[in-house]
């Protein structure tokens, strides 16, 4: 076991009940202090953590850590060091924060890094080089296929061979907490007409978690689901927005282009793989057997509870959907090992997207587009409105946590608020 998961260690920072940050998660962000620049931090229950000032009096050098690595923009410099080095830092924090060691929790140097979290503006946490998305739960892409193909042929021939997936675009990847524009592009409300210039009708969310990576290997070499996880850093809360009017009209023959580009929203804490071990999982069983490259041993899946809720302007949340990151059909590391097979480099910063999140159950769907059937079962909301796809005002939210007996480990959320077309 990792010795920072230890689900007994307490922290001498004060951590709230039902927290998705106590001592054995430590996940990592970049955030601002009124006045000051960005710096890398970690979080304990409501209290930020600012490493370039613990790492300026001496604190994590027992990790091989600086200040500068951590007087940074992004997390970039410190995950370009590797995972033995943020598995020693996260051990540094850890031994640092623990209820026995009361030398610290008395330090003057130390205190000096604790901000209280509503005293931080969080930033965007990684530079994102490339990002890609999967398209990797089973019961997302039946329904899609269900609606927008054939019911009876809605698993396209080569998606139990295949984790599909596509490359996204990176720069329009943002933090959550920023809003955006509804999207315009052309769409074609009637089938036979000719397609119209407008405002999206049908902007929805997809549910989906993204990992980040680790520099890969050279161009030319291949990293296998064995190796998987060693590139890779943390996961984070994605919601990969999209609109579906737009990309039914665009989307054959290369797939989505303008329909998913406009935004993707990243939650503001990476949480790494090393604290999600306790909630390592089976995946499910593939059926047929996947070929030599993408078979795997032990645990690769994470059971992680999301759930989804829409908030209309001037209204309460509704909850809309409840789902686990358990359901993916093909995990990280088959997801990692397919992206490379061919040669393909990843570098530190990339961002993977899972794909929409759906569950078995109707109320597990991932995706408005799912949860009201391509709008013929709209959606109560608590103000006596109804939704078939997100209205201008409607902000998205989106919860993940892992839970046992013993510990919680969460991901805060993820959340955005549609605005009016430019
Ligand atoms: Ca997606």
């Amino acid at each position: 076991m990792i010795a920072a998961n230890n689900p007994s260690l307490r922290s001498w920072i004060s951590v709230p009940e039902e927290s998705d940050f106590p001592i054995q998660n430590l996940p990592f962000g970049v955030f601002t202090t009124s006045g000051s620049t960005a710096r890398v931090g970690t979080r304990i229950g409501d209290t930020v953590i600012d490493l370039s000032i613990l790492a300026a009096s001496g604190q994590l050098e027992v990790a091989g850590f600086t200040a500068e690595d951590f007087s940074q923009e992004f997390l970039n410099p410190m995950m370009k060091k590797g995972k033995e080095a943020t598995r020693r830092l996260r051990q540094a924090l850890s031994d640092l924060f623990s209820t026995e060691n009361q030398a610290a929790a008395t330090n003057e140097s130390i205190q000096k890094a604790l901000f209280a979290v509503n005293d931080v503006n969080m930033c965007m946490p990684v530079q994102i080089g490339d990002y890609t998305d999967f398209y990797s739960s089973k019961e997302h892409a039946t329904n899609v296929g269900i609606m927008f193909r054939d019911p009876a042929n809605a698993l396209l021939p080569n998606w139990l061979w295949i984790p599909v997936g596509y490359h996204g675009r990176s720069s329009s990847v943002i933090i959550s907490g920023q809003d955006i524009h509804r999207p315009k592009g052309q769409i074609k409300p009637d089938d036979n007409e000719p397609p119209i210039f407008a405002a999206s009708r049908q902007v929805d969310f997809e549910l989906e978690m993204g990992f980040i990576t680790y520099d890969g290997k050279s161009l030319g070499d291949s990293i296998s689901t064995t190796e998987a996880e060693d590139f890779i850093f943390g996961m984070c809360l994605f919601n990969d927005w999209s609109a579906r009017d737009i990309q039914k009209w665009e989307y054959v023959p290369l797939g989505p282009f303008l329909a998913k580009n406009f935004a993707s929203s990243i939650s503001c804490w990476i949480v790494t793989l090393d604290a999600l071990q306790p909630f390592a999982v089976e995946s499910p069983e593939q059926d047929p057997a996947v070929l030599s490259y993408l078979a795997f041993e032990g645990k690769k899946s994470y059971d992680i509870q999301l759930e989804v809720g829409l908030t209309p302007e001037n209204a309460t949340e509704k909850i809309i959907s409840n789902s686990n990151f358990k359901y993916m059909y093909w995990n990280m590391s088959q997801q990692l090992a397919h992206h490379t097979v061919n040669g393909c480099n990843v570098r530190c910063g990339d961002l993977m997207g899972s794909g929409t999140i759906s569950g078995s159950t109707p109320d597990s769907f991932g995706s408005m587009l799912e949860l009201a059937w391509k709008g013929t079962k709209p959606l109560a909301m608590n103000d006596g409105t109804e939704r078939r796809f997100i209205q201008d005002g409607d902000t998205v939210t989106m919860r993940g946590f892992c839970q046992n007996a013993e510990v919680r480990i969460g991901f805060g959320e993820v959340k955005a608020k549609i605005l009016p077309a430019k």
